[in-house]
Order: C-alpha cells, then sequence, then structure tokens
C-alpha cells in the first residue's frame, strides 16, 4: 500500500487520536529517528530539536555511550527489584553521591515519583527531627509551579487544568508568590513548616527566571527557621542551565571548586530526574545527607523498578557525557549568546516582547494576549521552516535545545527563529 506524505503522518497521529487518551495536545509532526540536536519525521524531513523532551535529552538524541551501556546491560541483567542485591546499583549509588556531594541518594524512576519521594522524608524529618506536631507538617511551595501529576502534587498547583475536579486535595501545603523571599520569611514564621520546595527557574509556567539572589536567600532563611530548602531541579539541573544545577549559581564547573562555594544554594534535598539519563530510560533521584536521609527505614518507602541495573548503568552514562562534552560551559556560552541575538532582534520589533532564562533554558513571550493563537502558529512555522518547539502557557515559547549544539548549529537556528518571527510581524 502506498501513502501519499500527508497520509503516512496523519495515519500515526489518527491512531493516538483513535486509542489513546487525550491527556496531550502534541505538535502535529510525527517522530521516527533522533540523533544529536535533530530528530527526523515519518517522511525523512530533518529538524533541530529545540524542546528537548523538556530537557530530558541534554546530552542529545541517542547518545552513542548511554546507548550502549543501556544495550550491554540490557544484555546481562535488567531487574532484580530492590528485594535482593545487584552489582550496579552501589557503584551507581557510589557515584551520584560522589557527582552531586551528597551523602546518600534515592532511587526512583519518574520525576514525580522523585517529588513525592522528597515530600515523604520532609514530612518524616519534621515529625521525627524537628518536632512538628503529628499531622501538622507544612511544606511551602511557591504559586505557578510545576512539580508533576500525581494527586499530592497537583493538589497545590495553581494550574486549573492540572486540578480541577481531581479533589479532594492533599492538605499540608502553603503557597507563595514566586520569587519572593518576604513572603518566603513570613511562611516560614508558621508553625510547623518542614522545608521549602522550590524550582530555581519555573521551567513549565514559563521560564521564569527569579532574581539571582534567590535561590540563596532561600537557602539562608531555610536556615534560619530550621526547614528543608528543597529543590526541584530535575528540569533546570545537569547543564541545563550552564551550572551542573541552577543552585550553583555563578558558576560553571562541573566540580564543587572553591568559588562554587561562594555562589552555591546547597539544598537539603536535590531533585533530579529527566536528563539524568540523557533521556533514553526513566531515571530521576533525591539526594541528601544522612541527617536527612536516615529518616527513611526498611519498608517505609520504594519503588520496584527504582535504582534497577539498566538505570543505573544509563545514568552514569549519562552523567559521564555532561562532564566529557564540557556540557555545562557549552550551554552557559551558546545560551548568553542566544539570548543576545535574540535581543538584538527584539529590538527591532514589536512581535516578541522579551527572551529570558539561563543557559539554554530561554523562553520568549510574544506579544499578544494568553490566550491568543499566535504561538501556537508561530510553533507550526517553525516545524515547516525546520525547527521544532512547543508553546507554554498561552503565547510563551520556551527554547531548550540539546546541549551538545554546536555554535555554527545554533546560528543556523537563530536564523530559523528570526525569519520565522518576522512572517508575524
Ligand atoms: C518534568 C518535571 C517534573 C515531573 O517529572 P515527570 O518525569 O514528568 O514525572 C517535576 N518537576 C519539574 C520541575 C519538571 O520539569
Amino acid at each position: 500500500m502506498s501513502m501519499n506524505k500527508e497520509s503516512k503522518a496523519q495515519h500515526f497521529i489518527d491512531l493516538e487520536d483513535k486509542h489513546g487518551a487525550h491527556n496531550y495536545h502534541p505538535l502535529p509532526v510525527v517522530l521516527e529517528k533522533g540523533e544529536g540536536v535533530y530528530v527526523w519525521d515519518v517522511d525523512g524531513k530533518r529538524y533541530y530539536d529545540f524542546l528537548s523532551a523538556y530537557s530530558a535529552v541534554n546530552q542529545g538524541h541517542c547518545h552513542p555511550a548511554i546507548v550502549n551501556a543501556m544495550n550491554e546491560q540490557a544484555q546481562t541483567l535488567t531487574l532484580t527489584s530492590r528485594a535482593f542485591h545487584n552489582d550496579k546499583l552501589g557503584q551507581y549509588e557510589k557515584y551520584m553521591t560522589e557527582y552531586f556531594k551528597f551523602d546518600k541518594v534515592l532511587p526512583m524512576n519518574t520525576g514525580a515519583e522523585a517529588v513525592e519521594t522528597a515530600i515523604k522524608i520532609a514530612r518524616k524529618w519534621a515529625y521525627e527531627k524537628k518536632g512538628v506536631e503529628e499531622h501538622a507538617a507544612k511544606i511551602i511551595v511557591c504559586e505557578n509551579n510545576f512539580h508533576g501529576r500525581t494527586t499530592t502534587i497537583i493538589s497545590f498547583s495553581n494550574d486549573e487544568d492540572a486540578r480541577k475536579n481531581f479533589g479532594p486535595y492533599t492538605p499540608g501545603f502553603i503557597k507563595i508568590p514566586y520569587n519572593d523571599t518576604a513572603a518566603l520569611e513570613k511562611a516560614l514564621q508558621e508553625e510547623n513548616v518542614a522545608g521549602f520546595l522550590v524550582e530555581p527557574i519555573q521551567g513549565e509556567a514559563g521560564v521564569f527566571t527569579p532574581n539571582d539572589d534567590f535561590m540563596r536567600a532561600s537557602r539562608e532563611l531555610c536556615n534560619k527557621y530550621n526547614a528543608l530548602f528543597i529543590a526541584d531541579e530535575i528540569q533546570t539541573g545537569i547543564a541545563r542551565t550552564g551550572g551542573l544545577l541552577a543552585v550553583c549559581g555563578d558558576c560553571s564547573c562541573d566540580a564543587h571548586c572553591e568559588r562554587q562555594e561562594a555562589t552555591y544554594a546547597r539544598p537539603d534535598m536535590l531533585i533530579l530526574g529527566k536528563a539524568l539519563s540523557g533521556g533514553a530510560y526513566p531515571v530521576s533521584a533525591v539526594l541528601a545527607d544522612n541527617e536527612v536521609m536516615n529518616v527513611i527505614k526498611p519498608g517505609q518507602h520504594g519503588s520496584t523498578f527504582g535504582g534497577n541495573p539498566v538505570a543505573a548503568a544509563v545514568a552514569m552514562a549519562a552523567l559521564e557525557v555532561v562532564k566529557d562534552e564540557k556540557l555545562i560551559q557549552n550551554a552557559r556560552a551558546l545560551g548568553s549568546y542566544f539570548r543576545a541575538e535574540i535581543n538584538k532582534y527584539i529590538a527591532t520589533t514589536d512581535t516578541v516582547t522579551l527572551v529570558r532564562g539561563k543557559g539554554l533554558l530561554n523562553a520568549i513571550v510574544i506579544n499578544d494576549t494568553e490566550d491568543s493563537k499566535t504561538a501556537w502558529n508561530i510553533c507550526l512555522r517553525l516545524r515547516d521552516n525546520g525547527l521544532l518547539a512547543k508553546p507554554t502557557h498561552g503565547n510563551i515559547i520556551r527554547f531548550a535545545p540539546p546541549l551538545v549544539m554546536t555554535k555554527e548549529q545554533l546560528d543556523e537556528c537563530i536564523a530559523i527563529i528570526i525569519n520565522t518571527l518576522k512572517e508575524f510581524e
């Protein structure tokens, strides 16, 4: 059977539409292959990927070192469950805790699971170490947060789509405005606060980038009021924002250097996911020191697949790539260049009001109303012109390519973006 071009892509879209739950609204493009900064659709057309699966594919699509590690482990041993030991988990835990400089790691699979894990640990720490009243622990979160999709996590979302008709909601969360240290201090003065859960940059909300000192000030306030500072770096971590972590502040090294000591807002709990596997496999983790992590005892938390041998092998390979290929430094340099070039264009137009972000996590704000279709239409045209991006929250477009991009490739992408935006002037 021969299919013309349109019907081939449409065929796969129709299959999803008919047989899959309608819980997403994807851009109409059907991908079948990826390599580095590129993806190809079912008709063989090549695109620059400017979403990177929400920053899971920082190391680039199908990175050979990651794929090899996965293949090798998949042929040897895939899953033991935690009922037995295996030879990969301990190695992985040593590697992770040395890489991120925490005493211990608790391995999970998806980001939402890791956030749930951090919430459970924070509550238990509050009761057992801080002496919070039973059932009264509170966790401070920010307005417009995105931490995942479980019933507890959506309980403290203020996105109506994420929340409505999914109640009753889990209690025990206080919401404050993002980037507001005065509000944070006031909330920390309430009784029974276990911790402050925060994204160093709010990715899903539209790459809201707080003041440079927001993370450090939050760290210090949590110290002052004996609350845990919990950083959700699922999207911002692992080189994306031009530091090993966004909480590293103004430091682009991949170890913990002296300069980093001066700018690092060290969390009590660090939550990672997405790029921890380079997009090859679902791998997430919570890192903390003994004082916090040791509140969890056998039987109190777990996951059948958490820390399985394939995940362990994949994550170690993915983190090696970050160092070997200097992705932190590349993200930092290319990110500054990208914003500078987009700003030059913004100075000439009314179509885009601003570009913001850090490293290669950036977004532009389109000069139109929140409910307009302009950003969506721009993304369709970007697709036609060979670059894939997705609007977030109406009139904002996020730009987050794989971090293995070269300057020459980025120049080509900037030209595509600006020429496409000019079509909308
Ligand atoms: C993606 C994301 C999550 C949720 O991760 P899943 O793997 O989709 O469950 C949580 N927090 C942040 C900041 C994220 O970007």
